[in-house]
């Protein structure tokens, strides 16, 4: 009965290959995710505690999404993601309740990849009061995460990412060990990056042959975003749909004159 109603854990249909760019992002979240998700049990033998979560930031639109997914994917892992302000309601009491309710569908859909996005809003620093960015009710979202992610069982097959734009704002007391304890980067793509996304963006269109992938990838596109760039694909895309299905109604109507002056002239003929 609250927000977070559609609560509905699924691996998503992400691959890395679907990510451009971003080669150290992957090679650390491969690793990060896929001992913990997929080899909880060596771990164990071990005696070694897992890594239990980390935090994706970087300028918006860069993939910090889709690194997530991929990486449930990889690991063949449930993913529940979670946008930050979805956690913040208004009545009392019902913000760590909707946090305890997160992790206990990520526990019961293990092994799970529990995604929190726009994480500033809930994951602020908090004040001497003890209120995060002055907000109460964000503060005690952000007490009742840490209580979550600190009873995170070795065996719990849960693994926290949390991605912001703002590290820097978020509470210290996130990132200490145990927690969301490594950091990766997510910048926006430089002209190899882009020019991968250009081609994981039209990996399923036609490209006419002048088409240099490298050469849009390079300085006019710098400073864009791969959202950006995917916005890019998608316009370029629409407009050749567009163009084909105008040459094919052409070329039907075409072939309808066509038809009707052929009955015009069997007519004439069977008249005469
Ligand atoms: P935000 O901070 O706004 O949540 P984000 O970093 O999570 O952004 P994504 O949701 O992962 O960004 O990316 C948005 C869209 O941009 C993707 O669905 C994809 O179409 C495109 N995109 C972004 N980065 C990449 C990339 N590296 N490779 C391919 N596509 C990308």
């Amino acid at each position: 009965p609250s927000v977070l109603r559609g609560l509905a854990p699924e691996v998503p249909a992400v691959r890395w290959d679907d990510i451009g760019g971003l080669q150290e992002a992957k090679a650390a979240l491969r690793e990060l995710v896929e001992l913990p998700l997929s080899h909880g049990r060596l771990l164990e033998a071990y005696g070694l505690p897992p890594p239990r979560g980390a935090l994706l930031y970087g300028p918006p639109g860069c993939g910090k999404t889709l690194l997530a997914k991929a990486a449930a994917n990889e690991c063949s892992a449930n993913f529940l993601s979670i946008r930050g302000p979805e956690l913040l309601s208004k009545w009392l009491g019902e913000s760590e309740a909707a946090v305890r309710r997160v992790f206990d569908a990520a526990r019961q859909a293990a092994p799970c990849l529990l995604f929190f996005d726009e994480f500033d809003s809930v994951g602020g620093r908090r004040s001497a009061g003890g209120s995060a960015g002055g907000d109460a009710a964000a503060a005690r979202v952000l007490n009742q995460l840490l209580v979550e992610m600190d009873g995170l069982t070795d065996r719990g097959g849960v693994f926290v990412l949390a991605a912001t734009n703002r590290p820097e704002a978020l509470d210290p007391a996130l990132t200490r060990p145990g927690r969301l304890d490594h950091l990766l980067r997510v910048p926006l793509p430089d002209a190899p990056a882009r020019s991968a996304i250009l081609a994981a963006s039209l990996a399923r269109c036609p490209l006419a042959a002048d088409v240099d992938l490298a050469a849009l990838a390079g300085e006019t596109t710098e400073g864009l975003s791969g959202a950006d760039m995917a916005e890019v694909c998608r316009r370029a895309g629409m407009a050749a749909i567009r163009e084909l299905v105008a040459a094919e109604e052409a070329a039907a109507a075409q072939t309808q004159r066509q038809a009707g002056a052929a009955a015009e002239v069997r007519q004439t003929a069977g008249d005469a």
